[in-house]
């Protein structure tokens, strides 16, 4: 196996891979979604990118471990906020996105770090923007019952992370 393989499979997991996905299917997230988020913050830098360039570095993002690891820990505990399964105060706090809570942004970091630091000025972009999706999951995630406070970030920052994967590869 070469130096350059070995590495690879030390950073990717394809089995987490469907797993992450299926759970951001389960939560109302299509790659497709991300996908065009990515490819939102790269047009005016490359206007002739395809949709299909966004999908897979989107893809390739996700095969990470820890990307996956981050994601799976924000859904989960999105998922066990709306079940009532945590204490207070953290219970409240999710389920009303308390604004100053701020560890949802710092997990996402761990996503948007992955390619460095191009990533945080897209990912920053998109938090305050809440362009597509994100503004979706936002306004699904104030219903009664339902916590999005995770999800948004983690999304946000695999965009973002996929386009600074895009940035390098262009940059080379
Ligand atoms: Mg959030």
């Amino acid at each position: 196996m070469s130096q350059h393989k070995s590495e690879e499979n030390r950073l990717n997991d394809i089995k987490k891979y469907d797993i992450v996905v299926k759970r951001l299917q389960e939560r109302g997230v299509e790659l497709k979604d991300i996908a065009e988020l990515t490819l939102g913050l790269q047009r005016q830098y490359l206007p002739n990118l395809e949709y299909e360039d966004a999908l897979e570095h989107v893809k390739k993002v996700i095969m990470k471990r820890e990307v996956q690891n981050a994601a799976l820990t924000g859904i989960e505990l999105d998922c066990l906020a709306e079940k009532g399964l945590l204490s207070e105060p953290l219970s409240s706090m999710l389920l009303n996105d308390y604004g100053l809570y701020g560890v949802d942004e710092v997990l996402a970091l761990a996503i948007v770090n992955v390619y460095g630091s191009i990533g945080f000025t897209n990912f920053g972009y998109i938090d305050k923007l809440k362009p597509g999706i994100i503004g979706e999951i936002d306004k699904k995630g104030k219903e009664e019952g339902k916590c999005h406070t995770f999800l948004d970030d983690i999304i946000g920052a695999i965009a973002a992370a996929a386009a600074s994967s895009i940035a390098h590869r262009f940059a080379e």
